[in-house]
């Protein structure tokens, strides 16, 4: 497949390594200086691309992901921070006719974790005295805070745990709310991202735990939803597109 790259960082790199060990060809590569009003990248920039995989910042995704449908071309986001606006984009996406596939984490193993994750919250849910919250640490360039990553931990736990009637970031002063799930984040160095999900039980713990080793398994789910999203039309969540090809 001919790749437009939009947004050239950390992670645009890392995708144009896995989409071209591939055999894809990364035809455009749209950063800031390509894209100098924000508006969003114009059908010329992407230069003939068939789908574009988009690692940008949480104030330029939303303009980014209409300007693609716009421009007919099928789409994979990376980009964090940004799901506030995605009624706004998905319409875009609709009257376009195109495809769209988002998710805060595209690595297999996270998914993986996820499922994993689900089912400890089945179990807590009947261990009525252990609490359970949500760790994550990533490296000190990270922008957004907690990780959507964790924000989707806090609301697959939401749906297992009656108990929990809402995640917070923190904790707060003062003791914490026994309803309210805790997240806490850590920003140092160059961690390339870890999660944990803590379960606290009176007499012991259970900890649940995803490290990524570097940027390659985020980079190379990424290329795999753009060859899934091509010529598939509507928005898209991973977990859509791995309910295909796994339970
Ligand atoms: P980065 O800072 O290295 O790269 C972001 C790039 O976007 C920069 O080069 C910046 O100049 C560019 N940019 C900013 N505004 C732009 C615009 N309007 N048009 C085009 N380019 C623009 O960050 P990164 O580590 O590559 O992460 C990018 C995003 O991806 C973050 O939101 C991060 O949280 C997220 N992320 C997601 C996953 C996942 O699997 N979904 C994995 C890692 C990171």
């Amino acid at each position: 497949m001919k790749v437009a790259l939009v947004g050239y960082g950390r992670m645009g790199r890392a995708v144009e390594e896995a989409a071209t060990e591939r055999g894809h060809e990364v035809v455009a590569r749209i950063d800031l200086a390509e894209n100098p009003d924000a508006t969003g990248p114009t059908k010329d920039r992407l230069a003939g691309a068939e789908v574009a995989i988009e690692f940008t910042v949480p104030e330029a995704a939303p303009a980014n992901l209409v300007a693609l449908a716009a421009a007919g071309i099928d789409v994979v986001s990376g980009t964090t921070g940004w799901y506030d606006r995605l009624d706004e984009v998905r319409s875009a996406v609709a009257a376009a006719g195109t495809g769209l596939v988002y998710a805060p984490n595209f690595s297999l193993g996270v998914q993986a974790f996820f499922r994993l994750v689900r089912a400890a919250g089945q179990l807590a849910e009947r261990l009525t005295d252990w609490d359970v919250h949500v760790l994550e640490a990533h490296h000190r360039h990270k922008v957004d805070h907690p990780s959507g990553t964790a924000r989707k931990l806090a609301e697959l736990l939401l749906q297992e745990l009656s108990r929990k009637s809402r995640w917070e970031l923190g904790p707060a002063a003062g003791p914490a709310d026994p309803t309210v799930l805790q997240v806490s984040a850590v920003r140092a160095g160059e961690i390339a991202g870890i999660h944990s999900v803590g379960l606290e039980g009176p007499d012991d713990r259970i900890e649940l735990r995803h490290e990524a080793r570097g940027r390659a398994g985020f980079a190379k789910g990424a290329v795999a939803a753009a060859e899934w999203i091509r010529g598939r039309p509507g928005t898209f969540t991973l977990d859509d597109m791995l309910s295909e090809t796994w339970i």
